[in-house]
């Protein structure tokens, strides 16, 4: 259980989710694996409780995670990118919306305007630094817990007044372990005491976990491995600062037809050598590189994303933005850019 959890605000949410009629749930850009978890377990939970309720997602999603919809709400998603007006309408005539492993509204797209102007009670449950509990009714927010979706299933078990998982139906607890599955990398970071005690409360509800990992990790294509091995042997730059970085053009993602979310995981590679403490791994998009950061305790992946990259996340996981032109000229200067900022960077750090 989670501090962030308490008698009054769990009071609080159940009385305002009763008076709820139609709920929004929003979660991040390009979602992942705890987005997706969080956002669709909160979408069934609360369609069995007889809400109408819609899941607004900004734009795709990876295809490994679309068992996760298809168990827990099928008819009940939007994409904002393909369907605007239709998200927009939505949004306008709810009356709760509800926010899952993002920090606010800022990484919403086009929706942030309509959502942070918006009448309507709020409820953040998140677990990234630097929350923005003032556009929220209610927060929860914990950084020390392993995923939004860790959160939720303690916040979904409050709610439900009991301590045994099997009281919540078996979607609900298959998306939520699948977000902390691929949000601790299977068990690998940001394991906390109470995300073995999730963890053994799911399987004692009888969770088939095997099957859930074969959905995330054993379902790969081919191009995946073949693009691993193009990254490791010709891609990967080791720096004497203790820094690791590997850059991917577009045209590169292109040749291995590279889709959504393909990649999950490969950033933490370089972390297994032993001189490196940050890795930083980008792939180039439309005018910026998408960047994602991993570091090793003691050094934070974090503060490198706020300063160098428009980002943030987690003290040891994060990502964000190098724009072109903007932060540099053109594409082909990204890692002279990366070279100068992990100096620079180990150097303030110490
Ligand atoms: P990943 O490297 O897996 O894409 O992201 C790692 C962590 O950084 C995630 O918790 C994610 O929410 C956060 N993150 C990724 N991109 C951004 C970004 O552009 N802005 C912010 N604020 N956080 C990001
Ligand atoms: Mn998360």
């Amino acid at each position: 259980m989670s501090g962030t959890v308490t008698e009054d605000k769990i009071i609080r949410l159940g009385k305002m989710l009763e008076d709820s009629r139609r709920v929004t749930v929003v979660t991040h850009t390009r979602p992942d694996g705890d987005a997706i978890g969080s956002s669709s377990a909160m979408v069934r939970w609360l369609e069995g409780k007889g809400k109408d309720v819609r899941l607004i997602i900004p734009n795709a999603m990876p295809d490994f995670l679309a068992f996760v919809i298809r168990e827990c709400c099928p008819d009940h998603v939007t994409r904002f990118d393909l369907e605007p007006e239709d998200a927009l309408r939505w949004i306008r005539s709810c009356d709760t919306v509800i926010c899952l492993d993002a920090k606010g509204f800022g990484r919403m797209e086009g929706m942030q305007e309509m959502l942070e102007a918006h009448e309507a009670c709020k409820i953040l449950i998140d677990h990234h630094l630097d929350p923005h509990e003032e556009m929220f009714d209610i927060v929860f927010s914990e950084t020390e817990i392993s995923s939004a979706s860790e959160l939720l299933f303690w916040v979904l078990l409050a709610l439900e007044g009991s301590d045994d998982a099997s009281r919540l139906p078996m979607p609900v607890l298959r998306a939520l372990l699948t977000g902390m599955t691929t949000d601790t990398n299977n068990f690998a970071n940001s394991v906390f005491p109470s995300t073995f005690e999730m963890a053994s409360k799911m399987l004692a509800a009888g969770v088939d976990r095997d099957g859930i990992l074969s959905e995330l990790y054993n379902r790969c294509r081919e191009n995946r491995l073949r693009m691993t091995g193009h990254l490791l042997k010709d891609k990967l730059r080791i720096l004497p600062c203790g820094a690791a970085y590997m850059v991917l053009r577009a045209s590169e993602l292109a040749e291995y037809d590279i889709r959504e979310g393909e990649l999950e995981g490969v950033v933490n590679l370089p972390l297994t050598l032993e001189s490196v403490r940050l890795s930083m791994f980008l792939k180039e998009d439309d005018g910026y590189f998408r960047v994602s950061l991993r570091s090793r305790r003691g050094t934070s992946a974090f503060r490198l994303a706020e300063r160098y990259f428009h980002g943030g996340g987690h003290e040891q996981a994060s990502g964000g933005r190098l724009y072109f032109p903007g932060d540099i000229e053109d594409p082909s200067q990204a890692e002279r850019y990366l070279e100068r900022v992990a100096d620079e960077f180990f150097e303030t750090e110490r």
